[in-house]
This record gives C-alpha cells, sequence and structure tokens, in this order.
C-alpha cells in the first residue's frame, strides 16, 4: 500500500540508504543517490549475485565489464532503435505527457471490473497492431481526462523511444550520435566470441555482466522500482539450439533457488508466464515480487532464440559462430557450426534493493505498562546488512574505548563493522535496528575484570555476556 511505500523512501532518506538525486536543487525526476548504508547493501546484493553465478554455480560461467558507451549500430541490429519505444500522447492544455498503457489503464480502474477488462482488450489489441489512429480514438471516445487539468484535448499518438543519445567528440553531426545503453545484455553478445575463444569455453557456458543502464522512462513512478538510470545484472546462457526449453526451465528454477537465500518469503514471489511473445522468443517469464504497490516484475527469464546472435552477424557481416565437436548421437557426426541459442537472466539491483527494504522494513510497538515504546528494525539477513557489527564502549573513559577499539581492529579485517561511543546504549541500539544491523557489542566496565561483552541481537532484542574472543566467531557464523 501506499503508506508503506511512503514509509520506506522516509526511512531510507533519513538512515541514509537513498537520496533523491541533487537534492538541493529540488532533485531529478526518477534518479536517485545511494547514500552510505545504500550503497553498502548494494554493493553486497551485487557481489553476491555475482559470486553466486561466476564461483558458486555448477554450470561455466564467466563476467565481463562492457563500457557503457557501444557502437551506435549494436542498437539498430538489436531493434533497440526502431522498436525500443512505447505510445505517447500529451495532453494540450496541461502539457503533461502520458505513456497511453498507463492513461488507459488508469481509467479503466475506475470503471466496473467488465467494462474497465474489456478496455484493457481493446486498447491491447490496437497496441499490438501499432494502431496509433485508433487509440486516439479510444481515448477520445471515453473521454479520458487529463489527471492535472481534467481536459480531453489531446495530441495524436505517437512513438517515443526510451533510449538517451549524446555526441562523441566536438562536432555535432549524425554520424556521432551515441546512445546510453539501455540494456546491459548488448555488451555480452559482441563479446561472445572474445569470451568464448580467450576463455576457450565450450557450449552451454554463461557471460553475466552487472552495470548501469539508462532508458528516457516518460511514467516513473514508485520510487527506485523505474528510474532512468538504473543498474542491471544480466546472465546470457548459450546452448545447442534444440535444448533452450529444457535449460530455460533450468534456469527458472535456479533463479528461484536464488531468490530463496535473501530472506524473503517465498508467497511474496510468483512466476508470471508471458503469453504475448516477442517474434524471436519462444518462452518468457517475469519473477514478480509483491513490492508494496502490488505484485510487480523483478527479474525477467527469456529464452531467445539466435536472434541477438544471428542480427550482429547481419549488421556486423561478422561470424557469430560456434564450433561445437562434439558427437550427435543420431548422425555419429560432429554438431559443426551454429549460432547458439540463448537463455537471459535479467534482473533490476535497485529493484532488488527495494523488494530487500520493502521486506525487511518493521515497525514494532515495545510499550509496557509504564511506557509507550515502538521500533523501526530492517530485518536483512546478515550476510545482506550494510554493517555486520557494531562496537559501542558504555562510556567514554576508563579505558572502555580502548578495550573497543581492539575488538574493532580484529573484526574490520573481516566484515563491515561500526564504531560509535556517543549517546545513551538505548538510543545507539535503535540506530543500529533503523539501518539492520544485525549484532551489537558493548563494552562495559566488567570487560576490564573479565574480558566478557554483551551481545545484543537485532530480532529479539536478547542480550547475552560473551567472551570478548568469540564475538568474531558468532558474528562470522551468521554470514
Ligand atoms: P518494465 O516492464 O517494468 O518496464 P522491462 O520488462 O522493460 O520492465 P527488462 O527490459 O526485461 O524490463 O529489464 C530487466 C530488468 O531490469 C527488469 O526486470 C527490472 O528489474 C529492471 N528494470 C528495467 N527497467 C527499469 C527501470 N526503469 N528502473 C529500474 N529497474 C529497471
Amino acid at each position: 500500500n501506499e503508506n508503506k511505500l511512503q514509509a520506506i523512501i522516509a526511512h531510507a532518506k533519513e538512515y541514509g540508504f537513498v537520496f533523491p538525486s541533487s537534492e538541493i536543487y529540488d532533485g531529478l525526476g526518477a534518479v536517485y543517490d545511494y547514500g552510505q548504508w545504500g550503497v553498502e547493501l548494494k554493493r553486497n546484493v551485487r557481489d553476491y549475485w555475482w559470486r553466486w553465478m561466476t564461483q558458486m554455480n555448477e554450470q561455466n560461467i564467466v563476467g565481463i565489464d562492457a563500457a557503457i558507451f557501444m557502437h551506435p549500430t549494436t542498437w539498430k541490429a538489436s531493434g533497440h532503435v526502431d522498436n525500443f519505444s512505447d505510445p505517447m500522447i500529451d495532453n494540450k492544455d496541461s502539457k503533461k505527457r502520458y505513456r497511453v498503457d498507463h492513461l488507459i489503464e488508469g481509467f479503466a480502474e475506475t470503471l466496473p471490473q467488465e467494462q474497465g477488462d474489456a478496455l484493457i482488450a481493446e486498447m491491447e489489441k490496437l497496441i499490438a497492431a501499432d494502431d496509433f489512429a485508433g487509440l486516439k480514438t479510444l481515448i477520445e471516445t471515453n473521454k479520458i481526462k487529463c489527471a492535472v487539468s481534467g481536459t480531453v484535448n489531446w495530441t495524436d499518438v505517437r512513438q517515443f523511444n526510451l533510449m538517451f543519445s549524446t555526441e562523441v567528440g566536438s562536432v555535432a553531426e549524425e554520424s556521432n550520435t551515441i546512445y546510453l545503453r539501455p540494456e546491459t545484455a548488448q555488451g555480452i553478445f559482441v563479446n561472445f566470441l572474445n569470451v568464448q575463444k580467450t576463455a576457450r569455453m565450450k557450449i552451454p557456458f554463461g557471460i553475466a555482466q552487472t552495470g548501469k543502464a539508462f532508458r528516457n522512462e516518460i511514467v516513473a513512478r514508485g520510487f527506485i522500482f523505474r528510474m532512468r538510470e538504473f543498474e542491471q545484472m544480466e546472465m546470457q546462457f548459450f546452448v545447442r539450439p534444440g535444448t533452450q526449453k529444457q535449460w530455460y526451465e533450468y534456469w527458472k528454477e535456479k533463479r528461484r533457488e536464488w531468490h530463496s537465500t535473501l530472506g524473503v518469503a517465498a508467497d511474496k514471489y510468483r512466476f508470471h508466464d508471458h503469453v504475448k511473445l516477442a517474434h524471436y522468443a519462444d518462452a518468457a517469464c517475469d519473477i514478480e515480487y509483491d513490492f508494496p504497490m502490488g505484485f510487480k516484475e523483478l527479474e525477467g527469464i527469456h529464452s531467445r532464440g539466435d536472434f541477438d546472435l544471428t542480427q550482429h552477424q547481419l549488421y556486423s557481416k561478422k561470424k557469430m559462430q560456434y564450433f561445437d565437436a562434439d558427437i550427435d548421437p543420431e548422425t555419429g557426426k560432429a554438431y559443426g557450426n551454429y549460432i547458439p541459442y540463448v537463455i537471459e537472466t535479467s534482473i533490476g539491483l535497485d529493484r532488488t534493493i527495494l523488494m530487500l527494504m520493502s521486506e525487511a522494513y518493521t515497525e514494532e510497538d515495545l510499550s509496557t505498562e509504564e511506557k509507550q515504546d515502538s521500533r523501526v528494525v530492517m530485518k536483512f539477513i546478515p550476510k545482506l546488512a550494510p554493517i555486520k557489527l557494531a562496537v559501542l564502549p558504555l562510556m567514554k573513559k576508563d579505558g572502555l574505548p580502548e578495550i573497543a577499539r581492539e575488538l574493532m581492529d580484529e573484526c574490520k579485517q573481516h566484515f563491515k563493522c561500526f564504531y560509535e561511543e556517543k549517546d545513551a546504549i538505548g538510543k545507539r541500539y535503535r540506530r543500529m535496528d533503523a539501518i539492520g544491523t544485525p549484532f551489537c557489542v558493548t563494552i562495559d566496565h566488567q570487560s576490564k575484570e573479565d574480558q566478557t561483552v554483551t551481545i545484543r541481537y537485532r530480532d529479539t532484542m536478547a542480550q547475552e555476556r560473551v567472551h570478548i574472543s568469540k564475538v568474531r566467531e558468532i558474528v562470522q557464523a551468521a554470514l
């Protein structure tokens, strides 16, 4: 619900997870900056995905880091120049621009169920047929109003390409126009043979990449759900033609397994199979998460056939073939040369962060008969939490900071720690709860006598006295 999203946005800002971009200038639409704890959370998720793909996976997967700028022909070949667009319409009075599907869907929600469904079905038919005049008529006959000015004064519907463009070098010539990549996948496709040859990869194998992508989203809503600058984590898995169905099922299951290790309740996920497929795809599904705004796409898994490599072969005139020396049992001969088929898994890092924050965010009422009390705690699993351990001397004197510093120096070699000696201990605990630190350790006078400290567990708030030499082990065991 809207309230929960607002609470998460406010919390993210107050505790240094996510700030609006260039906030002192009133921000920039759908662009955000990650603060001191957000960046740690994001790194942890990215690193975990990376290790899971390139190190822990039973399949043969290596990574690359391709440039954001690519030769302009890349985007001709991939279809983005011609097809990566949404139908838009402007309201002449308010000068507001709308995505046609969002405008009509928003209106359909105000209608009785059956009528709304019929309208959406009609819209989908028109969009599939690129019938822009029909879409405009649909908007006009339903007298759909502009949310801002309340008028029905619309321009024609037209396509709006979502790629950002800029110029290379100083002269603005048509040929100098390049794009900010709208997805990371193409960097993998154009390097397919470089990687295959230099790493001597045998099919089936994968190439993974994480990095920024840019889309000039018209309707940017839902905080870091839909951004103009965002980060993707993509893996393209190259397989022998004819085996794609089995690999598609394999990756659906594997990705489900990955998600099951993030501390997110299984019933908050669902798989949504695409009914309408791109002409080249033979299967596609989304993994959806129940965000505060409802179930929405988090990750896509697509069986893309040989579309991408074939297109690049066509446009670059370079062979994109692989030689398969394995013997085909049916013919008794090697499989030989072919363009591999591709299974893609593509997940938004920022959407994953929004999921983890939505899942972790917990308001707890701690009131007793004597007093009202509450806390907000971010229940991240320890391996993803921005800080693993807070070291908190009870007082700034009597040698307690020295003991604390010594513990810090030992632990910070192994995981992210945080040191703080200001404020009442209760207040310090609450701040650590708010950023999701799973363990706090307090050093008091007894610590000087018997080398024990108090360890406090975030979720239960239980406290326990342990020998100082045990602290590192306890935290590491949880990671
Ligand atoms: P949507 O339908 O929500 O626009 P999409 O189907 O266009 O998404 P893909 O092109 O399949 O998305 O991109 C793969 C993943 O990248 C998505 O599942 C999503 O997690 C992420 N992603 C796409 N667009 C954005 C965006 N504007 N902001 C943040 N993440 C995004």
